[in-house]
């Protein structure tokens, strides 16, 4: 068991944020809930496969390491959208 605060002051480059982040912010940012990317930014240093198992429960985790809908495909299903909606 791993508390969900135990590596908050680990630090690390964050390549979306183009500067280091605290491990404390990559566990809540994505609306409060893990970056989808926390598995493949910390797995060298800490035991991070663990750490999600210890706070998170398996249908927890599909949905953080689920990759977000670009920003295109958004725009695209918005436009669909308005389309159904003007018929
Ligand atoms: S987990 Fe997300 S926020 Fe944290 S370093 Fe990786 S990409 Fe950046």
């Amino acid at each position: 068991m791993i508390d969900k605060n135990r590596f908050d002051s680990e630090s690390g480059y964050c390549r979306m944020l183009g500067h280091d982040v605290l491990f404390s912010y990559c566990r809540i940012a994505k609306d409060g809930i893990p970056c989808f990317k926390i598995m493949d930014c910390w797995f060298e240093r800490l035991p991070i496969d663990d750490y999600m198992k210890s706070n998170y429960s398996e249908n927890e985790i599909d949905k953080i390491l689920e990759k977000p809908a670009s920003k295109i495909t958004t725009i695209y299903d918005l436009i669909e959208q308005a389309k159904k909606r003007a018929l």
